[in-house]
């Protein structure tokens, strides 16, 4: 069982910084306090002390060691922390010193996260919610982040789980009793409790996908004909202090990406190769990825040369409500038609053109916190929901209680931790018809 060694990693990014945290969790964490600071702290209580290899006797560094005896720390196991310099020698020193230490090696990425979630310290969507935390770039991506950390999505998961383990109790008396003094219509109350259930479900799925939007960020891209000043714009908002993030190649070759931060709200540029017919074939693979990563986009930012008016002709078949029309090189041509005016060679109009985003990525985005942040959650709801409705339609107590088992179990997916076989053991032990 890996669970029993004892594993380490610097829980800081890499690089220089005032402190950084080296971690340590398993049954040999508190022998490698022993070993290399030379004793014990109390529990929870940062205690500073002179830190040294046990193999060498060298001093490393003096730092504050932590101690949080298990089961109430993160990974529910003995856990160490080191603080200490935060310069790559010294954390490099102090990791050659635990791994001498017997049975000690390096984590796997992840692996604190996922001790935790095997000794039932989190459920799958908090140790998510945790990673979408630390990938937080923006102030409500954050906010949902730390939601989902704190169990916002599990507790309305494990509470319809219940709920539905409960109507399968019913119908599965209905199954092992037939010819007792049921009431005729056990099936009825399942029903509407499934109904409700499926309602209840689908209505969280309506939400326009906001919480993956956020999640990933409002992908917007630059669609246009070539030369109209699509790469000019970016340079352009990359160029401004305001708002950005950082601008990156994207996922392909022919995609460059800039992250935007507006208003909370995180929204990625694509800077797509310009759309054009009849190009050769390798321009033409650049094409078809752009159009691609264009019809994906939750926005089209349509980037127009002012002085070509009749290119929005040409364009009309990517226009809609998910299409924001941009004027660009007003200043050679400052007469334009419907759409936003800007020059991305003297920045006239970008501050607007930013405006006109932001509001997009508020109406979006904006409204009460959805549960759903990622594809896994809509595709485990869904066939729940389908599930249920199956089960509404049915009318063989086998079947039917077949059907809502597999409604649970796409709910149980969602946590990691229901299981449905504990939770009827629950619910039969005082169950009492029949018995
Ligand atoms: P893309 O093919 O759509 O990416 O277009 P580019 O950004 O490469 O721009 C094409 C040409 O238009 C370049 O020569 C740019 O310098 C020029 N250009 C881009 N934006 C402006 C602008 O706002 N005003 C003027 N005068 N020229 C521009």
């Amino acid at each position: 069982m890996t669970a029993s060694r004892t594993i380490f990693a610097p829980a800081t990014a890499r690089g220089r910084a005032g402190v950084a945290v080296v971690r340590v969790s398993g049954p040999m964490a508190g022998l490698s306090l022993d070993m290399i600071s030379g004793g014990i702290p109390a529990p929870r209580t940062a205690r500073l002390a002179a830190l040294m290899d046990p193999v060498t006797g060298e001093t490393i560094d003096r730092g504050l060691v932590l101690w949080f005896p298990g089961p109430a720390s993160f990974t529910g196991e003995d856990v160490a922390e080191f603080h200490v310099h935060g310069g790559p020698a010294v954390v490099a020193a102090l990791l050659a010193a635990l791994g001498e230490i017997e049975a000690c090696r390096m984590a796997e990425p992840g692996e604190f996260t996922r001790r935790a979630f095997l000794n039932g310290k989190l459920d799958l969507t908090q140790a998510e919610g945790l990673g979408d935390l630390i990938a937080a770039e923006t102030a409500a991506q954050r906010r949902q982040a730390l939601g989902q950390m704190d169990g916002g999505f599990a507790r309305i998961a494990e509470d319809w789980a219940r709920q539905l383990t409960r109507t399968l109790a019913h119908v599965e008396a209905a199954i092992d009793f037939p010819d007792d003094d049921l009431p005729d219509d056990l099936l009825g109350p399942a029903r509407m409790m499934a109904e409700r259930l499926e309602r209840e479900i689908r209505e969280r799925l309506a939400d326009g996908r906001r919480g993956e939007i956020l999640r990933d960020g409002l992908s917007v891209a630059l669609v246009g004909p070539p030369n109209s000043g699509k790469s000019s714009l970016m340079n352009a908002l990359a160029g401004r202090d305001a708002a950005i993030v950082s601008a990156q190649a994207g996922t392909t070759r022919d995609v460059i990406e800039v992250h935007l931060d507006l208003g909370g709200y995180p929204v990625i540029l694509a800077d797509t190769a310009g759309i054009r017919d009849g190009a050769d074939p390798i321009e033409a693979e650049g094409i078809r990825r752009a159009r691609a990563r264009a019809e994906a986009a939750d926005l089209r930012l349509l980037v127009l040369d002012a002085g070509a008016p009749d290119s929005l002709e040409e364009f009309s078949a990517l226009r809609g409500a998910a299409t924001l029309v941009v004027w660009n090189k007003v200043d050679l041509n400052p007469e334009v038609g419907d759409g936003l005016a800007i020059s991305a060679a003297t920045g006239q109009g970008l501050g607007q053109l930013i405006e006109a985003l932001a509001a997009r990525a508020e109406t979006l985005l904006a409204g009460d916190a959805p549960i759903v942040t990622r594809q896994r959650h809509r595709a485990a709801l869904e066939e729940c929901a389908d599930c249920l409705a199956r089960a509404i339609a049915g009318h063989d107590p086998a079947l039917v209680g077949e059907d809502l088992r597999l409604a649970v179990r796409a709910l149980g997916r969602i946590t990691g931790r229901v299981d449905v076989e504990d939770l009827l053991d629950v619910i039969f032990r005082d169950f009492c018809i029949g018995k």
